[in-house]
């Protein structure tokens, strides 16, 4: 692929601005060849007519983000939760994406034991293979940052992400995401993607704001904030990565209060500059 062939812009950089069919024209009439999309939308829109608009406007996926949440203690909402994750797959498949980005749940009050949320978030993913298997999308284990620990993902680093896929033995389906804003921290991040190699199946930008207001919802345009993501391209693509550059900004105050054409037009000015 070209370089700009692999821009790619997650629907939900413009989460407040947009629906699905607004999204997508903006997509169009900006020329953004790709996107990632987030389920809440879809299922909005209808997973059927979102597969339509997708493919008649000629845009490709990179992703479909989120599944997961699956560590709960009780046996009964685990399943529920995997079962979840299960048309989440299926809707990823419906839709054409090659993955689903996979956020595999906190650590439950009840039992306070961060070990064994870690243990049934892994043994929780080995029952998902087959599923993912039969509809042939990926689950990309997407390490948060540890400050979501506690309510959204026990899988932390890059380093454990690689573990999990170890002990899974599942190379062809589970993959994993990097995304700049959750692991740009890691002291061990370098030694992580190497060996995370070609299990990269796909790789979000933004950036940490020095001055940051919100956790969860100020991430940062790229150059905006302190995380060299040039310097993480390069170490992504030197470990075999050659897919898409997805810009992926949950920007209560900011970004999301601006014109989509703004955004986009601030993306493409900076994609291929800082990152
Ligand atoms: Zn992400």
């Amino acid at each position: 692929m070209v370089d700009a062939e692999r821009l790619s812009i997650h629907q939900v950089t413009l989460l407040q601005q947009c629906t699905t069919p607004q999204f997508v024209a903006a997509l169009v009439r900006n020329s953004v060849p790709c996107t990632s999309l987030w389920r809440e939308k879809t299922l909005e829109h209808g997973v059927e007519a979102t597969g339509r608009l997708i493919a008649d406007n000629g845009i490709a996926l990179s992703g479909y983000c989120f599944g997961g949440l699956i560590t709960s203690p009780d046996r009964d909402e685990a399943a529920r939760a995997r079962d979840d994750v299960r048309r989440a797959l299926d809707e990823a498949a419906a839709i054409g994406a090659p993955c689903l980005v996979f956020v595999a749940g906190g650590v439950d009050e009840r039992d306070r034991n961060i070990a064994a949320a870690r243990e049934r978030a892994l043994e929780g993913i080995a029952k998902l293979i087959p599923h993912a298997r039969s509809v042939g999308v990926k689950l990309a284990l997407e390490p948060l940052h540890p400050m979501i620990c506690a309510t959204r993902s026990v899988l932390t680093t890059i380093k454990l992400a690689n573990e999990w896929c170890d002990r899974l033995g599942a190379e062809d389906i589970v993959g994993i995401a990097v995304d700049t804003y959750a692991v740009w921290w890691d002291p061990e991040i370098d030694a992580g993607i190497a060996r995370a190699g070609r299990r990269i199946c796909s790789f979000h930008v933004s950036d940490w704001l020095a001055d940051t207001r919100d956790l969860r919802l100020d991430r940062g345009m790229p150059g905006d904030g302190v995380i060299d993501l040039l310097g993480l391209r390069r170490k992504v693509e030197a470990a075999g990565y050659d897919g898409y550059i997805e810009f992926e900004i949950f920007s209560q105050h900011n970004w999301w209060q601006r014109e989509p054409d703004e955004v986009i037009g601030v993306i493409r000015n900076r994609y291929g500059k800082v990152v």
